[in-house]
């Protein structure tokens, strides 16, 4: 089963470590002030764990796109 990432906005605090770490996966909304999935199905898994353990609030997950 395909999955994907997903940043839950309400509880992103627009830290921006997960798009220091990954910034191939994930981008800073300026006008948002939260960060974005820029690719939701590629990227380095092992750079998009360690975005989701590091994030403060732990908004990133995994999420079933079938
Ligand atoms: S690490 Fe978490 S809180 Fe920080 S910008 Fe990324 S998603 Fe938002």
């Amino acid at each position: 089963m395909a999955r994907r990432v997903v940043i839950d906005a309400d509880e992103c605090i627009g830290c921006e470590s997960c798009v220091e770490l990954c910034a191939e996966v994930f981008a800073f909304n300026e006008e948002e002030e939260k960060a974005e999935v820029i690719l939701p199905e590629g990227g380095s898994e092992d750079c998009i764990e360690e975005a989701m353990e590091t994030c403060p609030v732990d908004c990133i997950t995994w999420e079933d796109s079938d």
